[in-house]
């Protein structure tokens, strides 16, 4: 038989011999010194031993022989089989009961406790190494994309043969939204490319267009203005000769009156014509100045050798004037040539030639002046 319910268990047949042997011999300290050493243990609250001779004996706390349910043993005769020679009462101590109960709670709480936090590190383990490492590495990815960067594969460093989810679909959305903006911008390059050429093309016309007159192909007088400066600069940085030939088509009004505003247009061409062929290409360089005037810059050219130029160039309007046109046209022009002098601007040496045309004009025209 045993007294179990506790962890514990005190065997009956262990306690009753020396007890049994203590009664029969007679011996209360004996007797009570074996009922303490059973009620210090601590399943049991309370222990009383009633023996036959009437007397008793008890341990522990008494208040607990009466809330708690007893277990009562005859303690058998140490001589004689089957007497009893008392009567052991046992109560139990339900403290310990609860102590018991609240160490094994706790220790499964502990247990459940140290499972879910495996649990849960597991969890976030897995949570990370999936989702947050992959995520943070496509979100720093895409705060670090810049043009020049676009076309970049996004890598994710993940295992090798792992199985595929929606980090996957991101990269290969990504993937698919780099490409069709790559192409998108190529496009556009294309596209600004060819607008690009198109308008230069259109400045390059627009350019041409502000300098030169439209009529002749010469330059205008805007031109003139800007690059006669330049050209005087030039020869007096150098010290270089240059001259001006002031052109004017003789009795032009009356071609005009007599053949035509069309025809007039024509001869200015025609004229324009013989400048081209007549002059050096890429230096001299000839501008309408006005209606039908023209002026011909010439540089590295001193006065000789202009008016040996405004020679050959009146000859050739006179004589080699290539137009379809009336038998009876003839035209003639006058010239004004001056070489510019140190220190004179170009307004002055346009007066000058001016001058020298007037005086061409006034002595007959057809002719050039200073005259040889
Ligand atoms: P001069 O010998 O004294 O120079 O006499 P001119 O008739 O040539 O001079 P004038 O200044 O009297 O006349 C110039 C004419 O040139 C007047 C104008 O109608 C004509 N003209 C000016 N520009 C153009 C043009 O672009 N086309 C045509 N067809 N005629 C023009
Ligand atoms: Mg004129
Ligand atoms: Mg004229």
């Amino acid at each position: 038989m045993t007294i179990s319910r506790c962890k514990s268990e005190i065997s009956v047949a262990q306690i009753f011999p020396l007890l049994s042997v203590s009664i029969w011999d007679i011996e209360p300290d004996a007797v009570q010194r074996q009922l303490d050493g059973i009620a210090e243990k601590p399943q049991i609250g309370f222990a009383r031993l009633t023996v036959s001779t009437g007397q008793v004996f008890s341990a522990g706390d008494q208040s607990l022989a009466v809330s708690t349910s007893e277990k009562s043993f005859d303690v058998p005769s140490p001589s004689r089989v089957n007497e009893s020679i008392g009567k052991l009462e046992i109560y139990e101590n339900p403290r310990a009961f609860y102590r018991e109960l609240l160490y094994s709670v706790a220790i499964a709480l502990v247990g459940y406790g140290v499972l879910t936090f495996l649990i849960c590190a597991l969890v976030i383990y897995v949570l990370k190494r999936e989702l947050e490492y992959p995520l943070r590495h496509i979100a720093q990815f895409v705060s670090a994309l810049t043009p020049d960067r676009l076309t970049a594969p996004l890598q994710l460093p993940r295992q090798a043969g792992h199985l595929r989810d929606e980090i996957d679909l991101v990269v290969d959305g990504f993937a698919v939204l780099q490409a069709g903006v790559t192409g998108y911008i190529s496009n556009l390059d294309e596209l600004v490319a060819q607008r690009t050429a198109e308008l230069e093309t259109a400045m390059a016309s627009i350019q041409r267009l502000s300098t030169i007159d439209s009529l002749t192909g010469c330059f205008n007088r805007r031109l003139f203005n800007e690059r006669i400066v330049q050209e005087l600069e030039r020869a007096e940085r150098y010290g270089r000769p240059v001259s001006l030939v002031f052109c004017d088509i003789d009795h032009f009004k009356q071609v005009n009156d007599t053949y035509g505003h069309l025809l007039g247009d024509q001869v200015l061409q025609a004229v324009a014509g013989v400048f081209e062929r007549y002059l050096r290409h890429e230096v001299d360089w000839v501008a309408r100045y006005g209606g039908e005037e023209f002026v011909i810059v010439l540089p590295e050219t001193a006065l000789a050798e202009a008016l040996t130029t405004g020679e050959r160039l009146r000859k050739a309007i006179e004589n080699d004037l290539q137009i379809a046109a009336e038998e009876s046209l003839q035209v003639t022009a006058s010239f004004g040539v001056a070489q510019h002098r140190p220190g004179e601007i170009a307004e002055q040496l346009i007066h000058d030639a001016d001058l020298l045309l007037y005086q061409a004009k006034a002595a007959g025209r057809n002719r050039v002046f200073p005259v040889l």
